[in-house]
């Protein structure tokens, strides 16, 4: 791969005859745009205000004329685009830019000197030659995820029973039908992630410096132990689900399927699910696809924001919480009668959620109030048939109740 750093002057990026027709900046290893207004606005701003703006990074794909994928920096590319043409503009509460005024302006009512700064801004480029499609998709992920190539192979540079441990993970059955490749160790560093998320027992921060901690903390991991056996059944049930290799089971969304996986073995009855989850994973890819290809402000916003999550720091603690709670709150609004092992009592964050989203925070009992609105710090889910008198902890037999109604309906 040959790499050269040239700056691109936004007018040239921006000539609507140009070069801009010529840029792709949707290839099928990225996701459409998913940039706010006010994210633009601030790009724009920083620009007038002459910030750095991060490198982009485009694949050339042929010369005379040339032709470039965008591999790392399609929103800020579009957002610059978009305000070119007029499609928004500036906060009407923007600060001045050296005293000129910029509250309100589009590109066309921009005051002149602040126009010529914009369109004179030299964004760094560098371009990508002589480069095969594995490479850039490594290097999208690498650049999406913030994490470096090389960690993975580090760390299985780093001797003891965790490595060991990893390693031997990656030959599970589970890995085979993955849609995804071992270029770089990938299923290395996706196996760490799980063993790393298992320790803890549920969503954490699994970025390469967690992970690396991980390895010199536990040379002497014990492969019999909890956490390793728990790793293996979680697999093995991913492995059962999908008996086929099953491309929709990408690098992305790996980490919070297996988080589903590993609390439905923990917490529910999954066996009454168990041979009809596959049919739901590909339904579900395949409504996020058709929402994928909705124009922002007609895909539903939990798509949207499911599809922010997806995009960037997959590898953070609080995204990979909220994409397991957005999997799993779909799987029960699929499967309300999914029970609790242990003929537990009390409902799990996941399905109080799913019932606070279908009844519309809407008391649902109606004994004390007409049905009145609850905010989430302040309602009950309580049990339609009373669990004393053996109605089961599911989504099915939950409902929203007021602190009211709660109150007054008495034994649950
Ligand atoms: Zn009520």
């Amino acid at each position: 791969m040959k790499t050269n750093k040239k700056p691109f002057p936004l007018s040239t990026v921006s000539a609507a005859n140009g070069i801009r027709q010529r840029i792709d900046t949707n290839p099928d290893f990225q996701r459409p745009a998913v940039w706010s207004n006010s994210q633009k606005q601030l790009l724009v701003d920083s620009i007038l205000r002459e910030y750095d703006v991060p490198k982009m990074y485009w694949r050339k794909l042929s010369s005379k004329p040339e032709r470039y994928d965008v591999v790392d920096g399609q929103q800020r590319l579009r957002a610059i685009w978009s305000f070119v043409d007029g499609d928004f503009a500036l906060p009407s509460n923007a600060e001045p830019v050296d005293d000129l005024v910029t509250a309100g302006c589009k590109y066309d009512t921009l005051p002149d000197d602040l126009r010529i700064r914009f369109d004179t801004y030299a964004l760094d480029v560098v371009v990508l030659e002589d480069t095969d499609e594995n490479e850039v998709r490594e290097m999208f992920l690498r650049l999406q995820n913030g994490t470096s190539l090389k960690a993975q192979e580090k760390r299985n540079a780093m001797p003891g029973k965790m490595r060991d441990f990893v390693r031997s993970l990656t030959e599970h059955t589970f890995f085979k039908r993955v849609g995804f490749g071992n270029t770089r160790y990938t299923h290395d560093h996706v196996a760490a992630q799980m063993v790393c998320l298992e320790m803890t027992g549920g969503p954490v921060n699994v970025k390469d410096s967690d992970l690396n901690r991980m390895y010199l903390n536990n040379t002497a991991f014990d492969i019999t132990g909890k956490a390793a056996k728990a790793v293996q059944r979680t697999l093995g049930l991913l492995a059962e689900i999908f008996p086929d290799k099953t491309p929709e089971l990408e690098r992305y969304n790996a980490i919070a399927l297996y988080c589903v996986c590993a609390e439905l073995q923990r917490a529910y009855v999954v066996a009454d699910v168990k041979a009809e989850l596959r049919a739901w994973f590909l339904d579900f890819e395949a409504r996020r696809r058709a929402q994928d290809a909705l124009d922002e402000d007609k895909a539903e916003p939990e798509w949207v924001a499911y599809k922010e999550k997806i995009s960037h720091s997959t590898d953070a603690q609080d995204s990979i919480r909220s994409r397991m709670d957005f999997l799993l709150r779909d799987l029960l609004t699929r499967f309300p009668k999914l029970a609790l092992k242990d003929n537990q009592r009390d409902f799990t964050h996941v399905q109080k959620l799913t019932v606070f989203r279908r009844d519309h925070q809407t008391c649902q009992v109606r004994l004390k109030c007409g049905g009145a609105k609850v905010e989430w710090d302040d309602w009950h889910c309580d049990h339609k048939h009373a669990w004393s008198k053996g109605g089961p902890t599911t989504v099915a037999n939950g409902q929203v109740a007021c602190p009211a109604c709660n109150l007054a309906k008495g034994a649950d």
